[in-house]
């Protein structure tokens, strides 16, 4: 059997796009590990009728959307790779026969490491996140602190003062305000500190007191940090799409890439961290992408 397409990726990207391709009447393969990024915490927010729901929750939701639709089949594996040929794909996955399809969406996501602080693998997802959007509301008026030595550090210092008018920003042995930047944030009583972190100290999730290298502690009780994001497309790159700036695969507007036939959707096509709203529409666009491709084709046979 050929399917119209394999999507790559069962994040809120990859089901959206499913779910739109069963209601089109579409064969799909929907091949996922299970290993989305937010897996580490407690609750995602900002998803208008889903605010506060658990990822686990969130999945097994849209699984159960998506899985009504009956051309719809849940491949619960791994993708190794894949390979275009003539104008169809094979997707080679762990543990079973390799899957044909007409079309590949590639919906992976990013890999996310932490930065390297000691310590904050046990808070992040709990009090000490990345994204103020998604976790600023919970954490408002405490005494946060905010830690990257990319500039970028501004923009996120400048955001938190909505959420928070009592925040450390600390750039962690760099030097990446420039003087300017620093008095701007002083002026809205934003302290910097350019101090090295020794360990970020918790209790059962929370953060509660920060340790720099010279000794001295300062009691937080939550914070952000800064990931270092690579996109899991990357163990396809020999499909030979185009990428942009931060790694993403380049699209057009209904989410097919520089490689006729391949899509990409939410965090592989943006190759940085977005949200599940946008991810989601994002799939969704793409999945209309796929299903007026095949349209057409149809249309010139
Ligand atoms: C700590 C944290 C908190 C967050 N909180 C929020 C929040 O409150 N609100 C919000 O909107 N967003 C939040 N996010 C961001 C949100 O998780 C992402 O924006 C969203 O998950 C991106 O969706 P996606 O479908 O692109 O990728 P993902 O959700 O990461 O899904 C990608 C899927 O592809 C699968 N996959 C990868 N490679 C392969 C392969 N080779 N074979 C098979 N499957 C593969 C993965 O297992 C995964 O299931 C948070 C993220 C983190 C880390």
């Amino acid at each position: 059997m050929i399917y119209d397409c394999a999507i790559i990726g069962g994040g809120p990207a990859g089901l959206n796009a499913a779910l739109v391709l069963g209601r089109a009447r579409r064969t799909v393969a929907l091949c996922d590990n299970n290993r989305p990024r937010n897996r580490v915490t407690h609750a995602s927010h900002g998803f208008i009728t889903q605010d506060g729901v658990t990822p686990s929750e969130f999945r097994r939701k849209a699984y159960a959307d998506v899985l009504k639709y009956p051309s719809v089949q849940h491949y619960a594996v791994p993708v190794t790779e894949i390979i275009k040929e003539q104008g169809t794909f094979t997707v080679v996955v762990e543990g079973s026969e390799p899957i044909r399809a007409r079309k590949v969406l590639l919906a992976v996501g990013l890999d996310e490491t932490l930065p390297d602080l000691p310590g904050v693998g046990d808070v992040y997802g709990t009090s000490v996140f990345h994204c103020p959007y998604c976790d600023g509301w919970e954490l408002r008026d405490q005494a946060l602190i905010a830690i990257g030595d990319h500039p970028r550090i501004f923009h996120i210092a400048k955001l938190l003062f909505g959420w928070s008018r009592d925040v450390v920003i600390c750039t962690n042995g760099t030097q990446v305000l420039d003087d300017e930047q620093k008095r701007q944030l002083s002026a809205k009583g934003i302290r910097v500190t350019e101090q090295r972190v020794a360990a970020l100290h918790s209790e059962q999730g929370k953060l509660t007191e920060v340790e720099w290298t010279d000794g001295t502690r300062l009691a937080r009780s939550g914070g952000f940090v800064m990931p270092q994001w690579t996109p899991h497309t990357v163990r396809f790159a020999s499909l030979g799409f185009d990428t942009n700036e931060w790694g993403g695969i380049k699209t057009n507007e209904l989410g097919e890439s520089s490689v006729p036939g391949l899509f990409a959707a939410g965090e592989a096509a943006t190759g940085m961290g977005a949200q599940l709203i946008t991810a989601a529409a994002s799939g969704s666009m793409a999945a209309m992408g796929v299903n007026t491709a095949l349209m057409e084709e149809a249309f010139q046979e």
